[in-house]
């Protein structure tokens, strides 16, 4: 969520602080370096399968 300069990655329960994507009001810009793979601690985001 933070490493993600437009806001896209959001927590909206910060009990379960599971994050949220609402690609229909802020869609991905595809940043060229990732850094939201980058930050992901647990691997859960890949460019494994990237179309386009
Ligand atoms: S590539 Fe990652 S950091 Fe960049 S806009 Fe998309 S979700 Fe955010």
């Amino acid at each position: 969520m933070i490493a993600c300069p437009v806001d896209v990655i959001l927590v909206e329960d910060m009990q379960t602080r599971h994050p949220v994507i609402f690609p229909d009001q802020n869609p991905c810009i595809r940043c060229e370096d990732t850094p939201c793979i980058t930050a992901c601690p647990t691997d859960a985001l890949s460019l494994d399968n990237l179309q386009g």
